[in-house]
């Protein structure tokens, strides 16, 4: 029996089988590269799902870890560190937050969305209004958030008061919010639904029309933030100030950090004293991650290093001509390459096969989120070996449909 083999017969009988057979048993990584417990190199271009920013190993992620837990893992928010409240305050510099803003740490992204939906509460009103296609997270208040029924369907009632709009649609928009709404939340890229972004005019238009309803706009950033599309955060191109931003993934290169930053002092104050909380929230170990990482995103400037890789990346797959690839959209280093055939998965494995690790966000839609700090040489490992792929992805889905 093969290693791999022995630890998924392990998982089977240990873990909760809520993600199926995982694909792979890694042990370490390098960089943009992970290996598995057979010593198979695979170049990771899914980032531990856009979480990995520095990749794995990074020296400036590396030395700020070892030194913090050197000295303290965990102090618990009776107490505060030197580095929760630097952490706080460059997240505050890097969303241009105004004066009076503020920012609570979770520690992932559904936990920085149940803090905005408690904020949200906090206004009197219980209306939420997100997006048909919205990916907000699994515990059971993002839960409303979300919007595939599969995910939401077996813990039905859920949270009540949750409106879900076309995505895109300005009119619509405007018809859902009314005195009732707490807050409209958006993903400025939905990256779950297939990398779908949303226009800057959409984002503006949902800026004014909650700021006419007396409404909070929430925009989770959880996926998109932290540079993963060539700017701090994706809805700064549309040169609008939300309520609250909601991050995660990015944030900490892979140590578990989620935030919420409340900008301004009406919502930063909507939560007082005793109506939240969290034990392990902005701990010392994942302040000094967050602090590694921001930092590091400086020194190395990957915001344009990442805004020109995607635009190089964009141009490099549309010259690849292959009948299964129908084209290429995203931003920076959240792109997908959409298929004309719904065989993602037979993707996914291929690529595996040629050493490739990939996500098939939807039947016909190949998703990347590498770690930022990915070069064009790494990329095109990719782009040299997807007409193989595809062709294999191809054969994959015939032999499936002569022999079901
Ligand atoms: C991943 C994600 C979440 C949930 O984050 P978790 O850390 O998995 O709880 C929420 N919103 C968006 C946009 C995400 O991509």
């Amino acid at each position: 029996m093969s290693a791999t083999q022995d630890y998924l017969d392990r998982y089977e009988t240990s873990l909760m089988g809520v993600f199926g057979r995982p694909q792979l048993v890694l042990d370490h990584g390098a960089g943009v590269w992970v290996w598995d417990v057979e010593g198979r190199r695979y170049l990771d271009l899914v980032g531990g799902i856009a979480v990995n920013a520095l990749g794995h190993g990074h020296p400036a992620l590396v030395a700020a870890l070892s030194k913090q837990v050197a000295e303290a893992v965990h102090v618990s928010n009776f107490f505060t560190t030197p580095g929760q409240i630097a952490l706080a305050e460059q997240l505050l510099e890097v969303a241009e937050a105004p004066q009076g803003s503020a920012v609570f740490f979770a520690n992932s992204g559904a936990e920085a969305i149940e803090a905005a939906i408690k904020v949200a509460r906090r206004t009197g009103r219980t209306g939420l209004v997100a997006a048909e296609g919205a990916f907000h997270g699994r515990t059971t208040g993002a839960l409303a958030l979300t919007h595939k029924e599969a995910y939401r369907a077996p813990f039905e009632p859920l949270l009540p008061g949750v409106t879900h709009v076309p995505y895109g649609d300005v009119e619509a928009l405007r018809a859902a919010v009314t005195q009732e709404t707490g807050a409209v939340i958006l993903e400025p890229i939905q990256g779950e639904a297939g990398v779908l972004e949303a226009s800057a005019d959409y984002l503006r238009a949902a800026r004014e029309i909650t700021s006419a309803a007396g409404a909070l706009l929430v925009i989770d950033e959880i996926q998109t933030g932290i540079g993963r599309t060539g700017s701090w955060f994706a809805f700064q191109r549309a040169g609008i100030v939300p309520d609250a931003i909601t991050i995660a993934k990015g944030l900490g290169g892979g140590v578990p950090v989620g935030a919420l930053i409340a900008l301004g002092p009406e919502t930063a104050q909507l939560l007082q004293a005793g109506q939240h909380g969290t034990t392990f929230g902005g701990n010392p170990l994942a302040a000094a991650a967050g602090l590694a990482v921001l930092e590091t995103i400086r020194s190395e400037g990957l915001l344009a290093k990442v805004a020109a890789l995607g635009t190089w990346f964009q141009d490099r797959i549309g010259q690849i001509e292959h009948p299964l690839l129908t084209g290429v959209r995203g931003v920076g280093l959240l792109q997908a390459l959409t298929l004309a055939e719904p065989v993602a998965a037979h993707a996914v494995t291929a690529a595996r096969a040629h050493g490739i690790i990939l996500n098939a966000v939807s039947p016909t839609a190949l998703r990347i989120a590498p770690p930022l700090i990915i070069t064009e040489a790494e990329l095109d490992v990719l782009c040299d070996a997807l007409p193989a792929i595809l062709d294999e992805a191809a054969a994959a889905a015939a032999d499936e449909r002569t022999q079901p």
